[in-house]
């Protein structure tokens, strides 16, 4: 048999649109023909399940190969294959038509990398490497002959008989010039690293040496040799597809460490596991957050049924969520849209808003469960904690019970027990109840004794995020304000009936101030005398509170 033939498709020549459009991304081929071999895996398992298909499985294996002579690069699988019929169906009408649904849904988009994940494109993406693209299949199905198609990526086709023996697909690519860099080993296996490493069918590209015990010599030490084993590149069944009761700390561990080889150990860890209304597994890490957090941002890998997609995870996981580590997978966000679209998707909406309660759900059962070790970890989740009670109103309204408050001897207080600390220490309960807070614990040290000898708390608000989280505080606890120590006198700041008493008469106090107010020269600052004894700071210059707020915004730039 032998036919040639026409794919009928709307716009007639959609290739040179994709290739521009996924420029950047010609990788990605490899994803596609994978995923599709493994597709054609899992299927033929199913049917085996559902009692459709009684020949032997076999070895279901996904072999990827290159040959940098003919120029070629094969993916074969030992799925269900496909009759004649179904190519014409599955990749002329189906792939083809995928494709140019695809080109008209975006070729008005300004960037093409605006579309994030490029997914959608399926078996057609093996033009963009290949000048002439080679299927040699063979049905399961009883009776089934094999069938060739090939095709240059035009609408013109070829069908024959093909050459298949066993059951399955090879596709084998003609690699075009443009393209020659995939005809490399470490390329290729760089490529399946970052995209197969978790597929559920083994995939083999090529083998390795690995060393075998090989008996003993003569005195009695073993003996190694080197053999060549197959390559298999991924591992099929990694924790996230597991549920949580078969798996232990060390599981978790080690599949942090080889994410992230190079990081820390986390923190701890939420596994993720939702079907419905959507469909998402995954395991999301806290890790150790250092000052570089920039750098630490973006390290959620998103998969797509154990495809990897992306770790832009931009718009998918909130803001305040990006430093967490881990691997997000679900087959319900879609992957061949535009970022802005992504924003108002339901189900991505829903995702976040799922992800945010997880989250919450584990700080409060982490601080419940013991309170002693939550406080030890504040200091690594303190900063990210407090930067999604600032920006989300779903979490702070969970987090406000699992929120620190640290002061300067080190006591960690919720917002609501310090409250209730500082109004006992407070004489004008009636009205506004104000925290004292330090920024710089040495700069500020003789404020913050001053104030802890006459019984007055300070809490540490030194992290970058401690001025936005103050401004959340007062807005969020009633008739609260906080005063950096050094903004006034304690007593001006807080009205207490302490039983001190200034040993300088008035006069003598009006003297000295007006000495110091002519020494600082400026308006900003102003200077109090309280004349106690000499240790007990006699003299002090503040800032007003709000002065030096307005001061720092201005500095910023307004705020985050
Ligand atoms: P999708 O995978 O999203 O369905 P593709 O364009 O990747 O879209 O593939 C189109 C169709 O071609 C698949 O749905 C499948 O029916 C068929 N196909 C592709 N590759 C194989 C394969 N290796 N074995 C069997 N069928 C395949
Ligand atoms: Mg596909």
């Amino acid at each position: 048999m032998q036919e040639k033939g026409t794919i009928s498709i709307h716009t007639e020549n959609i290739f040179p649109i994709i290739k521009k459009f996924l420029y950047s991304d010609h990788e990605i081929f490899l994803r596609e023909l994978v995923s599709n071999a493994v597709d054609a895996s899992q299927k033929i398992k199913r049917l085996a399940q559902l009692g459709q298909y009684s020949g032997e499985l076999g070895d279901l294996t996904v072999e990827v190969s290159f040959d940098q002579d003919k120029k070629t690069i094969t993916i074969s699988d030992s799925g269900l294959g496909m009759t004649a019929e179904e190519i014409k169906k599955y990749i002329n009408q189906i792939a083809f038509s995928g494709a140019t649904e695809f080109v008209e849904k975006f070729k008005d988009a300004k960037d093409a990398n605006e579309i994030i994940g490029k997914f959608g494109l399926g078996f057609y993406s093996a033009f963009m490497v290949a000048k002439q693209v080679e299927i040699n299949t063979l049905s399961y199905q009883e009776g089934a002959t094999s069938a060739r198609w090939t095709c240059d990526g035009s609408t013109e086709f070829e069908i024959s008989e093909g050459d298949r023996k066993t059951r399955g697909t090879d596709i084998i690519l003609h690699i075009n010039e443009d393209s020659e860099e995939f005809l490399d080993k470490w390329k290729l296996q760089g490529i399946l690293d970052k995209y197969a490493k978790f597929l559920p069918i083994p995939i083999k590209f090529g083998t390795k040496s690995q060393s075998v015990e090989d008996g003993v010599d003569d005195k009695g030490e073993k003996k190694w040799k080197s053999v060549e084993v197959d390559n298999i590149i991924n591992t099929t069944t990694p924790i996230w597809t597991k549920s949580p009761n078969d798996l232990k700390d060390e599981d978790y561990l080690a599949f942090y460490k080889e994410l992230y080889p190079m990081s820390e150990d986390p923190l701890f860890w939420i596994h993720l596991n939702v079907d419905y209304p959507f469909n998402l597994t995954g395991v999301l890490y806290f890790p150790k957050v250092k000052n570089d957090f920039e750098f630490q941002k973006n390290k959620i890998k998103l998969f797509s049924r154990q495809v990897f997609i992306t770790d832009e995870v931009k718009d998918i996981v909130p803001e305040f969520l990006m430093l967490l580590h881990g691997v997000i997978d679900s087959p319900d966000i879609p992957l061949n849209v535009s970022r802005s679209f992504l924003q108002s998707d339901g189900n991505v909406k829903k995702i976040n808003n799922y992800i945010t309660k997880k989250v919450a759900d584990k700080l409060a059962e982490l601080f419940k469960k013991d309170r002693k070790v939550y406080e030890e970890k504040w200091n690594d989740i303190g900063l990210f904690v407090k930067y999604g009670m600032i920006s989300e109103e779903k979490f702070a309204e969970k987090g406000k019970d699992f929120t620190l408050l640290k002061n300067t001897n080190g006591e960690f207080f919720t917002p609501a027990e310090y409250k209730e600390k500082v109004k006992a220490l407070q004489t004008n309960k009636e009205e506004q109840v104000v925290y004292l807070y330090a920024t710089d614990v040495a700069k500020q040290d003789a404020f913050i004794q001053s104030a802890n000898k006459k019984d007055y708390d300070v809490l540490v608000m030194d992290s970058p995020i401690d001025s936005h989280y103050i401004q959340h505080l007062e807005m969020k606890e009633e008739k609260t304000t906080l005063k950096r120590v050094d903004s006034d006198v304690v007593e001006k700041l807080i009205v207490k009936d302490d039983g001190y008493a200034n040993l300088l008469t008035e006069e003598q106090s009006t003297q000295v101030k007006e000495i110091f107010e002519k020494a600082i020269g400026s308006q900003t600052y102003s200077v109090a005398v309280e004349g106690l004894s000499p240790e007990e700071m006699p003299v002090t210059v503040t800032m007003d509170e709000f002065m030096r707020r307005m001061k720092e915004m201005a500095q910023m730039g307004g705020g985050m």
